[in-house]
């Protein structure tokens, strides 16, 4: 599935506000958000007339944004949340948070959902014991994430285990560090999932 490979800090100052694209360096007086707090380019500092649908559409950008998505794939899973039972915004937010690249990120096996999903495609992560290398195979309760036996030694992996001991995770996921693996416990429910979205915007937008 395609990508947005273009620069990342760009789209945070876009939206205005952290997207933590980057990893540590979100966390650091580096990042771009905190240097140059205005949208990139020649009119990024001029002054704009923000209309009910640009409120919208800048919420689905920022979200697409979070879970590194382009617009095909995130309409198809807006479609799949409205078709499921229940409110489609929180259904949507769901889905998200069950892609698998999320999920590796959310045990904090890897520092960034970028860099999340290429330990997936690098086929370092396994689901109940079989290698996965789809960043967006969407997982259910009782599956069992694991960074695979010979990635390890992977220099990186090593780091960032370590760092990961620091990374509170969400409840409805459990971590076993020293075994390298977490379990879905159940699904999210909405005051679970702390990404800065309002979704119903998102429904509002595509019921246009
Ligand atoms: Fe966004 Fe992180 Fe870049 Fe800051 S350092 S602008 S939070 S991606």
């Amino acid at each position: 599935m395609a990508r947005y490979t273009g620069p990342v800090c760009k789209l945070c100052r876009r939206e205005g506000t952290k997207l933590y694209l980057k990893g540590e360096r979100c966390y650091s007086d580096k990042c771009s958000v905190a240097k140059r707090a205005y949208a990139p380019g020649q009119h990024g500092q001029g002054r704009k007339k923000v209309t009910e649908y640009g409120i919208q559409l800048r919420e689905k950008q920022k979200t697409k944004r979070i879970y590194g998505l382009l617009e095909k794939q995130f309409r198809a899973y807006f479609d799949k949340a409205e078709r499921q039972k229940g409110i489609a915004g929180e259904n949507l937010l769901q889905i998200l948070e069950r892609r698998l690249d999320n999920v590796v990120y959310r045990l904090g096996f890897a520092g960034s959902r970028n860099e999340a999903r290429q330990i997936v495609r690098h086929t370092h992560i396994a689901v109940n014991g079989r290698r996965v290398n789809i960043p967006s195979f969407l997982v259910k309760p009782g599956d069992v994430v694991e960074i695979r036996e010979d990635s390890r030694k992977v220099p990186r992996i090593k780091e960032i285990m370590e760092a990961a001991e620091q990374k509170v995770i969400p409840e409805w996921l459990s971590r076993d560090l020293e075994g390298h693996r977490g379990e879905i416990l159940r699904l999210p429910i909405r005051e679970e999932i702390d990404t800065p979205i309002e979704e119903h915007m998102i429904v509002e937008l595509y019921s246009r």
